[in-house]
């Protein structure tokens, strides 16, 4: 079984992808990370003229937004439902929109530039994990229906074989808006356009430090130093302490996803007939699909931490696979892998500044379509073209005594073991 991503090893990242060497003595912005974030604000400032450089440490792409499992579906992390509490209607109504907006600015992205990704709109379905988490997921669908006038359908669970070929699940919704990509091709295409309109990519350029000075900020990395009048921070989960205070403000949290071999049309036709997304109803969620090429992938976690073992972690998710889909033991896995997703303490995306530097961060595992949106807003407020956005105007908080390690891990683990053994 092969431990690396399965899509960079079907699509690997372009040898022709054009890298520069040589850091440009100033530019106008610095973009520090290449996943979505930092390529969607990229494409926005370049397209309005201003000179870009991409800071990465690793390679182009290397982050989660090449090791996700390619569904993108409407909604934060956070439920409406407590966003309208803490937010109130309107705020709660620009949320929802954008979600929505999320998933049609990353098909126009592809289409203007012709990005191959295999992007195919095969809708998702929420599936009920449990019998009593039916009639929620039903009343979602109604209020989301009465509020928005958006469309989802309740999927009985007499029903349910005409959506996905398991006994396992109660029931679910589906929605139509959602859709499936090739990560790897997503944000390989993306690094192209951006190039072609003009950034400048670095890969192996960490960004250590960032200093003000004046009316500019001078960004150093282990490979020289660039003096930029604005710097973007586009590292979510893997935000490490380059500005000491936005560290706090995002958790880093492992997902884990296994890959089987190619399976036979028949067998996909039966486990998949329509192609969807699928996600269920735990806290410990499953996120499930079919590759483009025909394999089951399978994702999840029972345990928050991002450094678990490969083989390990395999095993926990394959068990789970199977008692999904019996159809698939004995089906040989070919990869296994993990990456980091940038959680926030409310759930909650966020645009912000810190020490006069932008970022965006805090998808919580949800940023297919909401990192593209999020990098193409901070695009638009940085340049101009926007004066506000509903994710740059909340609080984004932290909790006292976390600085660097997120000691409180293993406790919210457990948390939420035991709240779905319970519930
Ligand atoms: C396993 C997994 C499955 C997922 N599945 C889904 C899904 O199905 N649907 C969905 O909507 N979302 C999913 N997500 C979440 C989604 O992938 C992310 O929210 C999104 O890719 C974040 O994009 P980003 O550009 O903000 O960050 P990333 O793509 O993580 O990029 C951050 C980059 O910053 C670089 N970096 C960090 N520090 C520095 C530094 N100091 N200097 C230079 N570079 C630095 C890193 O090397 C990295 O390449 C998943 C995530 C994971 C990990």
């Amino acid at each position: 079984m092969i431990t690396s991503p399965f899509w960079t090893d079907q699509f690997p990242r372009p040898a022709d992808l054009p890298v520069s060497t040589e850091l440009p003595s100033h530019v106008d912005v610095a973009i520090v990370g290449s996943g979505y974030t930092g390529l969607c604000a990229a494409r926005v400032l370049a397209k309005s003229g201003a000179s870009v450089a991409v800071l990465e440490r690793e390679t182009i792409g290397w982050g989660a937004s090449s090791r996700n499992g390619g569904m993108a579906t409407p909604g934060l992390k956070q439920g409406l439902s407590k966003i309208y509490k803490k937010y109130g209607p309107e705020k709660g109504r620009e949320f929802w929109q954008a979600s929505v907006d999320a998933i049609d600015l990353l098909e126009d992205i592809v289409r203007e530039h012709a990005i191959d990704c295999d992007w195919s709109r095969s809708g998702h379905v929420a599936l009920a994990a449990k019998e009593s988490h039916l009639s929620d997921l039903e009343s979602y669908a109604d209020w989301i229906k009465s509020e928005f006038g958006h469309p989802m359908t309740k999927i009985p669970r007499g029903e349910i074989r005409e959506e996905i070929g398991s006994d396992r699940f109660f029931g679910g919704i589906s929605d139509e808006i959602s859709g499936g990509i090739q990560p790897a091709k997503y944000v390989f295409g993306l690094s192209r356009a951006v190039s072609e309109l003009g950034v400048k990519l670095f890969e192996g350029s960490g960004v250590e430090s960032v200093h003000r000075e004046g009316s500019r900020f001078r960004v150093i990395t282990g490979q020289g130093e660039v003096a930029a009048d604005e710097v973007i921070i586009a590292t979510n989960g893997y935000t490490d302490r380059t500005l000491p205070r936005l560290k706090p403000k995002v958790i880093p949290v492992g997902s884990y996803i296994i890959v089987t071999e190619p399976l036979s049309l028949e067998l996909q036709d039966e486990l998949s007939p329509k192609r969807r997304m699928y996600y269920d109803s735990k806290r410990f969620i499953n996120y499930f699909r079919l590759t483009p090429d025909g394999r089951m992938l399978w994702g999840g976690r029972n345990d928050l931490s991002v450094d678990l073992d490969l083989e390990e972690s395999s095993a926990i998710l394959q068990a789970q696979l199977t008692a999904v889909f019996p159809q698939l033991e004995g089906v040989p896995l070919t990869h296994s892998w993990s990456g980091r997703l940038g959680v926030t303490f409310d759930l909650m995306p966020h645009i912000g500044k810190v020490d006069g530097v932008w970022y965006a961060n805090g998808y919580s595992g949800h940023g297919l379509s909401i990192a593209t949106y999020l990098g193409t807003e901070l695009g638009l407020l940085i340049s101009g073209q926007k004066e506000r956005s509903p994710f740059a105007e909340i609080p984004h908080q932290t909790i006292l005594f976390y600085r660097n390690r997120p000691w409180f891990l293993p406790f919210a683990s457990r948390y939420y073991r035991l709240l779905d053994w319970i519930n």
